[in-house]
């Protein structure tokens, strides 16, 4: 240890913090947003810098970004099916490109390239039509060829003789990935810096209402009032939802993920593979990102399984063999709360003044500053904007459903 640092050690300098100490509950706010997670930390924030409402308090019943946003593989794209998913995640790209610089904080972004192999002749159409729309759109992505994989991924095993050999695969150059934790510090140190609330450990027990109107929320601290609601609870959508008996058309089902040791950077794509449902990047420490479908079935549950990651596993030797001696180092799961068109669900709901982020799947990290931006923007001004008027709460009563099953990572 250097005497720099020791001499460092001694002199009682602390470092500043990122966020503020706790504070107590007020009243009244003019916006609660239950979940502390980076949906509803963007939406505190993109509130007050976009929309000057400062008076909002940020509610979570746990430690901020300790949900989904702190479990998720961080892998940012653009390259969907349909032409709302297109444009809605295009915005989302383009403001992560510069979310380190608005924020002062340095989210790590990280442009890599994202392929998504095509092993089979209808994952190449899929692929085709992916890109033709992406295209169309200003979002750059195209088919391309194995020995273009080959130049852009030379450790893939892109033998004729693997038992899925690789045909093809959808080459979308923005594809990146992002310190998560990052993003979800960011935008609560920048909010707090404009004036909200962030309550750490305070629960939402219910919501209080007047006639149709939500008025407030109770929580473990005691009930609050506010002008307007959001709930940003990915993972917990339905369990908040029931609490105005609101019904919503999702399946919450665990996801997981794991790490490997760290090893020298050899991995620059995010690579994925629909058929052998896996997906990994490196990251920026080293370790292999790695993760894939959901559990097979429903559950309220973040425990880890052997069968999911002999799984993973076999199939991640299939692309890169000589991985065999690599050690995992930790694996974990978070929540998604699935929707029937692998669509989110934002905006208005049934109950005035309360407003919803729900159906975040397995593909909500991307979305964190588009989706804190338009939803500041509703409940500003009461109307969604057009960007995500597609995906209202009432489309699966009208059966407008928007499915991009088919832009998925890997099947669910
Ligand atoms: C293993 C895994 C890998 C993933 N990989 C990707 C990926 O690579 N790319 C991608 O785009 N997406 C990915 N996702 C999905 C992504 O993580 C989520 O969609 C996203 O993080 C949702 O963010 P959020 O802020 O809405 O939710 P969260 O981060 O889950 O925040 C919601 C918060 O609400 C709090 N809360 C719940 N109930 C209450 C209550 N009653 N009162 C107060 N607070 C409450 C929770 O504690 C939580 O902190 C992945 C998810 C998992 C699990």
């Amino acid at each position: 240890m250097s005497l720099a640092l020791i001499a460092e050690g001694f002199c009682g300098r602390r470092p500043e913090r990122i966020l503020p100490a706790a504070c107590p509950l007020r009243e009244r706010y003019d916006v609660i947003i239950i979940g502390g997670g980076g949906h509803g930390l963007a939406t505190a924030y993109y509130l007050a810098k976009d929309h000057g409402i400062r008076n909002v308090a940020v509610l979570e019943k746990g430690y901020l970004g300790g949900g989904n946003t702190g479990r998720n593989t961080a892998i940012v794209r653009s390259n969907y099916l349909t032409a709302e998913g297109v444009a809605f995640y295009a915005e989302s790209v383009s403001l992560f490109q510069s979310l380190s610089n608005e924020l002062d904080f340095n989210i790590m972004y990280s442009e890599r390239g994202h392929l998504t192999l095509a092993h089979t002749d209808a994952a190449i159409r899929t692929a085709r039509w992916r890109a033709e729309v992406n295209k169309h759109l200003g979002v750059r992505s195209e088919l391309i060829d194995p020995p273009e994989i080959a130049r852009l991924c030379p450790q893939l095993n892109l033998s004729s003789k693997a038992r899925y050999p690789i045909l093809g695969a959808l080459y979308h150059p923005p594809g990146a990935i992002a310190r998560h934790d990052a993003v979800a510090w960011g935008y609560a140190a920048a909010a707090a810096r404009l004036g909200v609330e962030l309550h750490p450990e305070t629960e939402v027990t219910g919501v209080v209402k007047q006639g149709n109107r939500a008025i407030g929320v109770e929580t473990n601290r005691g009930t609050v009032h506010a002008g307007a609601i959001l709930q940003a609870v990915a993972g917990s959508s339905s369990r908040v939802a029931a609490m105005l008996d609101l019904r919503l058309p999702i399946r919450t089902i665990p996801l997981q993920a794991c790490v490997s040791q760290p090893l020298k950077p050899f991995l620059d794509p995010i690579i994925v593979s629909g058929s052998l449902h896996i997906y990994v990047s490196q990251s920026t420490r080293g370790e292999l990102v790695m993760g894939g479908a959901t559990d097979p079935y429903p559950l309220y549950s973040s425990r880890s399984t052997l069968e999911f990651k002999e799984g993973l596993m076999s199939h991640m030797l299939e692309l890169f063999p000589f991985l065999a001696g690599v050690k995992v180092m930790r694996q974990w799961a978070g929540l998604a709360d699935m929707t029937p068109d692998f669509s989110p669900v934002m905006g208005l709901t049934p109950v005035e003044n309360y407003f919803i982020d729900a159906g975040w799947g397995t593909w909500g990290f991307k979305a964190t500053p588009v989706c804190g931006k338009r939803l500041a923007e509703t409940i500003a001004t009461g109307k969604p904007p057009s960007l995500i008027a597609p995906f209202a709460l009432d489309r699966f009563a009208d059966f407008v459903q928007i499915g991009e099953r088919g832009a998925a990572s890997v099947g669910h």
